[in-house]
């Protein structure tokens, strides 16, 4: 980890303890390995600012012990798309959720948020932060699911766009065989990136 983060204004220390008094012991911990993951995949795909993608880690879910009575306020105070609504706390943690984040932390930087704000859903433009950080929730050390290791060989060896297809592809399935609504952007990453799948 690095000492200070200009980005929130605080020093590791301070920064830790913020995320950790704001989660469960099992999410701080899940969270430490998306950092580390992150910063992994950052320097295996040569992304120039390995602090920006462990800060992205660190507090992609900090939001995710949110009230959904708290995530119906920001769509709201926020004049946010009012078919977010409609959705769950899946949804909200990173979509509404950066704007919890830069209300409690002061956090501004674009590519950080965008990062964060997508990493459930992806997008069909992600930058090589976003997917980075997809990515990473999805392989961090913790995960045990059937075909991690798979996810693993493309993350870290073969190809980082191929890792975020089959992400988005085995979420997809897995939503399905659950029977429950998929939100229209995660459709719009699959239909991106599944042609990535050889
Ligand atoms: P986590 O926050 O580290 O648990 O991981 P994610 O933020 O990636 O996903 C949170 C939850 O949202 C998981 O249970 C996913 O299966 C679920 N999820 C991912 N995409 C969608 C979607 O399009 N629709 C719905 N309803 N849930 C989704
Ligand atoms: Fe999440
Ligand atoms: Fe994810
Ligand atoms: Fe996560």
């Amino acid at each position: 980890g690095f000492e200070f983060y200009p980005e929130v204004g605080l020093t590791r220390v301070e920064l830790l303890d913020k995320i950790s008094a704001n989660m469960s012991e099992k999410r701080f911990q899940h969270v430490q390995n998306v950092a580390q993951a992150a910063v992994k995949l950052a320097e295996r795909w040569q992304y120039p600012e390995p602090r920006k993608a462990e800060l992205a880690g660190l507090l992609h879910d900090y939001a995710k012990e949110e009230t959904d009575a708290t995530f119906i306020q920001l769509i709201k105070k926020y004049q946010l798309d009012s078919d977010l609504l409609n959705w769950n706390n899946n949804v909200w943690h990173g979509l509404v959720g950066i704007y919890k984040i830069q209300e409690d932390l002061g956090l501004t930087d674009p590519e950080i948020l965008r990062a964060i704000e997508i990493h459930t859903v992806g997008s069909a433009e992600m930058t090589l932060l976003d997917k980075l950080l997809y990515v990473a929730d999805y392989v961090e050390a913790g995960r045990t699911f059937e075909g991690v290791e798979t996810a693993r060989l493309l993350a870290y060896e073969q190809d980082l766009d191929a890792a975020v297809a089959y992400e988005t592809v085995q979420t997809v399935a897995f939503l399905a065989s659950k029977h429950v609504s998929i939100y229209p952007q995660t459709i719009l990453t699959y239909n991106a990136y599944v042609d990535q799948l050889k």
